[in-house]
């Protein structure tokens, strides 16, 4: 009896510690199961089946998996289009915009379209023309309706038919325009003819829970599972879903797992719908969490290191002198930890960094080297956050 005892006090430690070990194998064969299905956008048929994956997964690493269902409103692009002079250009509407037909001359904002570039600004009746970035594409819009404006088109540095969402309702029509093909639009006329056609579906969401023990969590790691269609989303966001996947494995016999509960979101990409909703639908529990970590983009090196965004308190427990991390390095970002810091819980988002291949089809690879390295930056917050 007491030779078994010490044992396993012998083995016990051992084992755990084997146990707790990253596995890049584990995280490149978790990467290829969910590529496997195609694109998993919200409400599809690869989308459950990368669900099924992961809830196989969490409960063969020993957690209790609950599924959180929500329903919501999508609108699919059916041609939306911009007409200058006698030319069209290839814009794309952004969900959350209301669809709609406006008509006005263009006025291009000034700078990078930040909150000052819009001040003293005449919009009324115009198709207001603006960069994207610096701040969120909705609080442009906001301020091009404002001013008067009744359409928008952002310039993005992506090219042209890329996807994005306001993350929230547009109060006017919104595309979005390649910078390229944007910079041709002011000598193709003076008025614009604005046009955002939008297809209106139901959309069954489902986000992935797991937990260890009864105990309200603590903290919330997370990160959206679903991808933009025609898009592999690998990098966007296969990458964030294996790490925390394999972050829940190698925590699942350590009290962290205690009070973590792990998150896989769905339909971020139609406007943050999994995130929304778990807010709106855990109140109590959102309030009483010390940290929401949100993972998204993190297998591929666009910026040389980690980025590491969010509340200041949260970003003083990472190793900011860390060669491989860059605190303060992924801005705002329009991502799942942003719900949970309008709710007032301090977030953590780990990005690294928009990459030529975001929303595209040639996003297919993650780099599981990187992501370990993502989890073990994770996991050592989470240390010093529940010590
Ligand atoms: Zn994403």
């Amino acid at each position: 009896m007491r030779k078994v005892w010490v044992w396993a006090l012998v083995l016990g430690p051992l084992l755990l510690a084997l146990a707790q070990a990253l596995s890049t194998e584990r995280m490149r064969a978790d990467l290829e199961a969910l590529l496997a299905q195609g694109p998993r956008v919200a409400g599809s048929e690869a989308a459950a089946a990368a669900r099924a994956y992961l809830v196989q997964e969490l409960r063969r690493a020993g957690y209790t998996v609950e599924l959180h269902p929500f329903t919501y409103s999508r609108t699919r692009d059916q041609g939306s289009s911009l007409r200058v002079g006698g030319a069209t250009f290839p814009v794309m509407g952004v969900a959350g915009s209301p669809a709609g037909r406006v008509e006005g001359p263009l006025v291009v904002v000034p700078g990078a379209g930040l909150a000052a570039d819009f001040a003293g600004l005449d919009l009324r009746g115009a198709v207001a023309v603006v960069r994207r970035g610096g701040i969120p594409g909705l609080e442009k819009a906001r301020l091009a309706a404002e001013r008067g404006a009744v359409g928008l088109v952002l310039l993005t540095e992506e090219p042209s038919g890329t996807r994005f969402t306001f993350g929230g309702s547009s109060p006017i029509p919104g595309v979005t325009l390649g910078q390229a093909e944007g910079a041709r639009l002011l000598e193709a006329g003076a008025r614009a003819v604005l046009e955002v056609r939008f297809l209106s579906e139901e959309v069954q969401g489902r986000n992935v829970i797991a937990r260890r023990g009864d105990a309200p969590p603590l903290v919330l790691v997370g990160a959206h599972y679903d991808s933009v269609p025609g898009s592999p989303g690998a990098n966007d966001n296969a990458s964030g879903t294996v790490t925390v996947l394999e972050l829940a494995r190698v925590l699942a016999s350590h009290p962290i797992a205690e009070r973590t509960w792990f998150v896989f979101f769905d339909g971020e990409e139609d406007g943050l719908w999994g995130s929304r909703r778990f807010v709106e639908e855990y109140p109590g529990l959102v309030q009483g969490l010390r940290a929401m970590l949100n993972l998204d983009m993190v297998g591929v090196d666009v910026n040389g290191r980690l980025g590491i965004g969010g509340s200041p308190e949260l970003r003083a427990l990472a190793d900011c002198e860390a060669v491989a991390v860059l605190c303060g390095g992924a801005p705002g970002g329009g991502s799942d930890h942003v719900p949970f810091a309008q709710a007032g819980v301090p977030v953590l988002f780990f990005f690294r960094g928009l990459d030529p291949n975001y929303h595209r089809p040639t996003d297919t690879y993650a780099d599981p080297a990187l992501m370990a390295q993502t989890a073990q930056v994770v996991r050592g917050i989470l240390e010093r956050l529940l010590r």
